[in-house]
């Protein structure tokens, strides 16, 4: 177990069937979820609740209230992220207001198109109108996007929105968005999902984009927490390195 201070940037808190997608076995109570992520050595965990294809935007609230109150109950571990959807774009600016204003919340995402029912749809014209007022309140953008144009768009017509890509994925891919991620000030990388298992992949990252452009991030309960800790681990990179990737990006990015 090491002795840094760990902030799982990406993860979806599961609380009844349709938010939990672990792959072989039911997650169980957040409690216990918590646990897992606590025994893989993370010592706070930040994300928000997802669905496949909401059918209403009131559903989409369902989660967000979810997460507020999953942050009251465990307020020093759990660092909450809202949804919002392109296809309510009125509904989802004043849900960014509610949770901003009202409950002090500072990261959106990770939006997760594919799954809930809008692809990469995050350069149109409602999504824009979303992303319009985010930085009214300083809040972080994670999101799930496989076609680098589309990032490059959000991140010129936002240069004063954070944003973080979420996956480095592998090989010529890998190399685009972690180039892309280089090319932008406002955009950063967290490391879940596809990519740590690639030996050297974090490396390369701090090579091309520099020790303060990654954020470390699992993606649990989809996947499990400890292979990411661990895999961070073993590159052996520079202790600098680790405390800017496993805690200090994050707590810049938000300001704490
Ligand atoms: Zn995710």
């Amino acid at each position: 177990m090491s002795n840094f201070e760990i902030i799982d940037c990406h993860i979806h808190p599961a609380i009844d069937k349709k938010t939990d997608f672990r792959w072989y076995h039911k997650s169980g109570g957040v409690k216990k979820q918590f646990d897992d992520l606590k025994r893989a050595g993370i010592t706070k965990a930040c994300g928000s609740l997802v669905v496949r294809n909401p059918a209403s935007f009131k559903e989409i609230k369902q989660l967000n209230d979810a997460a507020l109150s999953i942050r009251d109950r465990y307020p020093g571990f759990y660092i909450p992220g809202i949804q919002i959807h392109p296809n309510f774009p009125d509904e989802s600016c004043r849900e960014i207001e509610r949770c901003c204003i009202g409950h002090g919340v500072r990261w959106i995402g990770e939006l997760v198109g594919y799954l809930m029912g809008f692809t990469d749809d995050y350069a149109s014209k409602n999504m824009f109108q979303i992303l319009k007022i985010v930085p009214k309140f300083k809040a972080v953008v994670n999101f799930h996007c496989a076609d680098l144009n589309v990032v490059e768009r959000v991140c010129k017509r936002f240069p004063e929105i954070n944003f973080v890509l979420a996956h480095p994925w592998e090989g010529e891919v890998f190399l685009s968005r972690i180039k892309t991620v280089a090319k932008f000030d406002n955009l950063y990388l967290d490391c879940s999902g596809t990519g740590i298992d690639r030996y050297g992949m974090l490396r390369k990252a701090v090579e091309i984009a520099g020790r303060k452009k990654l954020l470390f991030g699992s993606d649990y309960p989809i996947n499990n927490p400890a292979v990411y800790v661990h895999g961070a681990l073993f590159e052996k990179l520079s202790e600098r390195f680790y405390r800017d990737f496993f805690s200090g990006n994050f707590k810049k990015l938000l300001g704490t």
